[in-house]
């Protein structure tokens, strides 16, 4: 079964809140409420959600400081956000949107208006997770019919390892230490160990058999895919 999309409901007024989680529980996502900043904070240091809805009007922080601070960091600046607000002056709109909420709607909406606003933000951020291909080097993914080829030889690659070697085609050159990796791949993270990305990576090495040696270990950093690390072919 798939994960349902897991939705961080911040808002203070809690009839509101119970009635936006009510609709949402009964159209296919995983809502959790919480009333203000500091608890929103605890709440996605703890596990990632898929999407935020965000009240503009809390008490202590605001919602748009919440926002400013989540795009600043690595591992939450691509939460797709969107603004709740009682306000619907352009100003404020673009005040919203300046501090990173990808939409933004306005007390009082329908259901069907919210949903469809977080689908379309749901929809807009799925291209970087499928259907789409990517190439480093001689070495080829393609999300959409789920490919793996090395010098055009296919690999077979399992579900972890492909979301795995995915990432870090997209992400090339780049190093990524284990966190990070267990929040892109993993998501949801709060029960597994950092160990557990050595031994996926491990994985991968062997699925990618001569390739494998693009994926290197930085070491005290985490781990880095790189077409230069692969020697050119004998002849
Ligand atoms: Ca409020």
């Amino acid at each position: 079964m798939r994960k349902l999309p897991r939705v961080l409901v911040v808002e203070d007024e809690s009839s509101i809140a119970e009635l936006i989680a009510v609709n949402l529980r009964h159209n296919g996502f995983a809502p959790t409420v919480v009333f203000d900043g500091a608890a929103a904070r605890r709440e996605v240091e703890a596990v990632l959600p898929d999407l935020i809805l965000l009240d503009w009007m809390l008490p202590g922080e605001s919602g748009t400081a919440l926002a400013r601070q989540w795009r600043q960091q690595a591992r939450t600046k691509s939460i797709p956000i969107i603004m709740i607000t009682a306000r619907s002056e352009e100003g404020d709109k673009v005040q919203g949107l300046d501090a990173g909420a990808d939409d933004y709607i306005t007390k009082p909406f329908s259901t069907q208006e919210m949903l469809a606003r977080i689908r379309a933000v749901l929809r807009r951020r799925a291209p970087e997770v499928m259907g789409d291909s990517v190439q480093v080097g001689e070495l080829a993914l393609d999300a959409s019919t789920y490919r793996v080829t090395f010098r055009g030889r296919e690999l077979k690659a399992g579900p972890t390892e492909f979301k795995l070697l995915h990432y870090l085609m997209k992400n090339a050159e780049r190093v990524h230490s284990r966190a990070m990796l267990l929040d892109k791949i993993w998501g949801d993270h709060v029960f597994i160990e950092e160990r557990t990305v050595d031994v996926h990576i491990k994985r991968l090495r062997e699925t990618l058999g001569e390739a494998g040696a693009m994926v290197e270990t930085v070491r005290g950093a985490g781990y880095r895919l790189s077409s230069s690390a692969l020697q050119e072919p004998r002849v």
